[in-house]
C-alpha cells in the first residue's frame, strides 16, 4: 500500500512509515483486543483532542486492558508528533491500545501485556459535499452482544459490512438501526435530522458511539438558541426530514443529499451548525 506520511510513537521512539508491531502470537491480532480513537488536526487546531485521549483510556478499560498513558502524557505526545508535520496539515491522530498476551484460558487479554502506540498521518479534510444513505440490514448490537461501550476494532467489521452493502446498492453510507429497530447512527458517524427548525438526534442508548463531535455540535447548537432533542427516531422519521447531516471526527459535519429515492439539499441548520463548529474550533488555536 501507498501510505501517506505517517509517524508512530511506540516503546519510547517515533518511527516513520508503517512499522510492524504485532506477531502471530499477539492477542490483539488473534482475538481482537484492540481499541483506538481518532482525532483530527486541521488549520492548526485539534478540536477536543483531550476528550479523544480520555475516551481511548476508557475504551481500554472497557475491554479489560490497562491504559498505560495519562491523558496529559498522551496530549504531550500528540504535540510532539504534530510538530513533525506542517502546522496547517490535515491529520488523523490515532492512539491505540492492544494486548500482546492472553490471560485466563488465553481468551481474555492479559492486562499487564497492554501496549500503546500513537500514529499521526495525513488525511485530507473532505469537501463540504453531500452524500447518499440507505437503510442497512446490519444493526448495532447491545452491550450484552458486543463491547459497544468501547471504541473497539472488533466492532468495525459490522460497520464494514454495512458500507459494503450500501456501496453495492449505489449509496455512499448506511443508516444502522439499533437492536430495537430504531435509528442508531451511520456506519461511520453520528446522524442528526432537522424538522421544522428543530434538530433531532438519536438518544444515546449505549448501543452506538455517543460521538465527541455529536456532543460538541449539540452544545454549540443549544448555545446558539437552536433546540436539540435527543429521542427515539424511526427510519420513517428520517425519510421525512427537512435536513439530514452527519457528525464525526473524520469530516466533522457533512450534509446528506439523498436518502433512498429522496433528494435533500444542505439546509440552513446544517450550514449554521457547520459554521458554529468551525468558528469554535478555529478560535481555540
Ligand atoms: N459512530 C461511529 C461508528 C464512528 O466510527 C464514529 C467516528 N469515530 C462516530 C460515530 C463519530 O464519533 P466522533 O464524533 O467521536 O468521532
Amino acid at each position: 500500500a501507498q501510505w501517506s506520511k505517517t509517524w508512530t510513537f511506540v516503546d519510547g521512539d517515533w518511527l516513520e512509515g508503517n512499522p510492524p508491531l504485532v506477531g502471530p502470537r499477539s492477542h490483539a491480532l488473534w482475538l481482537g483486543s484492540c481499541v483506538f480513537d481518532g482525532a483530527r488536526a486541521f488549520e492548526g487546531v485539534t478540536p477536543d483532542l483531550d476528550r479523544h485521549c480520555a475516551r481511548v483510556n476508557a475504551s481500554a478499560e472497557a475491554l479489560g486492558l490497562t491504559p498505560t498513558m495519562s491523558v496529559a502524557a498522551m496530549l504531550d505526545l500528540c504535540r510532539e508528533g504534530l510538530a513533525k508535520f506542517p502546522r496547517d496539515a490535515a491529520l488523523y491522530i490515532r492512539p491505540m491500545y492492544w494486548a500482546e498476551e492472553g490471560g485466563y484460558f488465553g481468551v481474555p487479554p492479559l492486562p499487564e501485556s497492554t501496549r500503546f502506540c500513537l500514529s499521526i498521518y495525513e488525511v485530507p479534510m473532505p469537501a463540504d459535499a453531500g452524500f447518499s444513505v440507505t437503510l442497512s440490514s446490519h444493526r448495532r448490537p447491545t452491550l450484552e452482544q458486543a463491547p459497544v461501550n468501547a471504541k473497539a476494532a472488533c466492532l468495525y467489521p459490522n460497520s464494514a459490512k454495512a458500507l459494503m452493502e450500501a456501496k453495492a446498492r449505489g449509496f455512499d453510507n448506511a443508516v444502522v438501526l439499533d437492536a430495537m429497530g430504531n435509528v442508531a447512527e451511520l456506519a461511520t458517524a453520528n446522524l442528526m435530522m432537522v424538522r421544522d427548525g428543530i434538530v433531532h438526534t438519536p438518544y444515546p442508548n449505549g448501543t452506538f458511539l455517543n460521538g465527541i463531535t455529536r456532543q460538541r455540535v449539540i452544545a454549540l447548537l443549544r448555545a446558539d438558541g437552536i433546540e436539540v432533542r435527543e429521542r427515539v427516531i424511526s427510519y420513517r422519521d428520517l425519510t421525512e426530514a427537512d435536513e439530514l447531516f452527519s457528525t464525526g471526527n473524520y469530516a466533522k459535519l457533512l450534509p446528506i443529499s439523498r436518502i433512498d429515492a429522496r433528494d435533500l439539499q444542505p439546509g440552513p441548520i446544517y450550514r449554521r451548525a457547520r459554521q458554529l463548529y468551525w468558528d469554535w474550533a478555529l478560535s481555540r488555536s
